[in-house]
């Protein structure tokens, strides 16, 4: 795209450069984790270099650099989410802990029997299964806004589905599996009008679409740095200041406290209630560089690329004979899914691998949406910035390849 220089930012991760079984690596499975540039690489050494020590406890000079970095970190994914207050930033594991977070502490206070937790038909397991754990504890019931053939949300239908006993709307920003970008925004609207708090699971939006959660409206939004260029084992809870004072505590222990006696233990404010014991430091300093370096770049012109590089992709696929897309919703980003006649995906994602070429084949933890679209598997590319139209070349005449290998 112009203004957009896709081979810059390659030079930012020495990883596309390597060969795989002899032949130039073609990265598509960036939604299971993307690369990380050198730049976060080098904050996080840097970090272990020059400042680590433990975080808001000691009094000497190391302690207060590594809490300034820390801290400085939660103020940058602040201002990436624009949130309004850098206490509404809980630093998580990732979006699955995050998710879990949320389902036992304002879940658990929330949501009583008889209740309802309202999700869509395209979640990933992680915004599923810690709600239908929260609703088999307290007997409430796990109801599902269902979606068209294309993969699109049937916004009427959810409507419908939120009722006087709703507690909670829980939807992905951007599916994984197919890439359908949800209006979130509208869903925020209509859960609000009935005074229904929405939590978001941008695990895949944060990467792809913009997220500012004052424009959303969102109560809740969750993503993880590894699938938005930064570290695995760091990831981000926000949520509303009046929800998370509001919360009780989920894990116990140092950090979270303000006094502890036996008699009574007082917890500390947000964020540091939900963060008991020693935190990811050098996570969070390495997701705060990820977010410099995203941000740095021009982008409105990287989010085009995408979007071309997906249109290139679209077309270039729906060439080959026998090959389906699934997921075509209209404004979808960064995921091709795709079956092929009678070939098993596995077969699919075995035969491009051999030609240097990652993807993804499988349920991609959302068995649900494959049971709705009447598939096992799906062989899956997944893009991030640093994709071009000649990897999809790539892919294209591998997936040509694969088509004689099993005609
Ligand atoms: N939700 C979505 C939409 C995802 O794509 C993923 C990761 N595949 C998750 C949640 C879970 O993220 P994590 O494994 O980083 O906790």
């Amino acid at each position: 795209a112009d203004g957009f220089d896709v081979e810059r930012v390659r030079c930012d991760f020495p990883i596309l450069a390597r060969p795989v079984r002899g032949k130039p690596l073609v990265y598509l499975d960036s939604a299971a984790t993307t690369q990380r540039p050198r730049q976060v690489v080098e904050a996080m050494a840097r970090f272990f270099d020059q400042e680590n020590a433990n975080v808001h406890r000691g009094v000497h000079f190391l302690s207060e650099k590594a809490t300034a970095s820390y801290e400085g970190a939660r103020e940058r994914v602040r201002r990436f989410l624009n949130a309004r207050e850098s206490r509404e930033i809980v630093f998580v594991r990732g979006t699955t802990e995050a998710i879990n977070l949320v389902a036992f502490t304002f879940g658990k206070q929330r949501v009583g029997a008889g209740d309802e937790v309202l999700v869509s038909a395209m979640e990933h397991h992680s915004n599923i299964v810690p709600w239908q754990m929260l609703c088999e504890e307290k007997g409430a019931k796990l109801v599902v806004a269902p979606i068209d053939d294309r993969g699109v949300l049937l916004l009427d239908e959810l409507e419908r589905r939120i009722g006087p006993r709703t507690r909670l709307v829980a939807v992905s920003h951007v599916s994984n599996a197919l890439g359908t970008v949800n209006p979130v925004k509208r869903v925020v609207e209509l859960a609000h009008a009935r005074g229904v708090p929405v939590l978001v699971d941008g695990a895949q939006g944060a990467p792809h679409v913009p997220a500012d959660v004052q424009d959303l409206g969102c109560d809740f939004y969750a993503f993880s740095g590894h699938k938005i260029y930064g570290p695995t084992g760091i990831g981000v809870l926000y949520g509303r200041a009046e929800h998370l004072e509001a919360m009780p505590p989920w894990q116990g222990g140092g950090d979270m406290i303000l006094s502890v006696a036996f008699e009574k233990t007082i917890y500390n404010q947000i964020p540091y209630k939900f963060e008991a014991g020693t935190p990811n430091m050098a996570g969070a300093v390495g997701l705060g560089a990820a977010l410099d370096w995203l941000e740095a770049l021009p982008r409105e012109a990287a989010w085009r690329h995408e979007d071309e590089v997906l249109a290139y992709g679209t077309e270039q696929l729906g060439r080959i004979p026998g090959l389906r897309i699934l997921g075509t919703a209209p404004g979808k980003a960064a995921v091709l899914s795709f079956v092929m006649d009678d070939i098993h995906p596995h077969d699919i994602g075995t035969v491009l691998d051999r030609e240097g070429i990652a993807i993804r084949t499988g349920h991609h933890c959302a068995q649900p949406l494959m049971a709705r679209l009447g598939v096992p598997a799906t062989a899956r590319a997944s893009l991030g910035i640093y994709n071009t139209t000649a990897e999809i070349d790539a892919l294209a005449a591998g997936l040509e390849k694969v088509r004689r290998m099993f005609a």
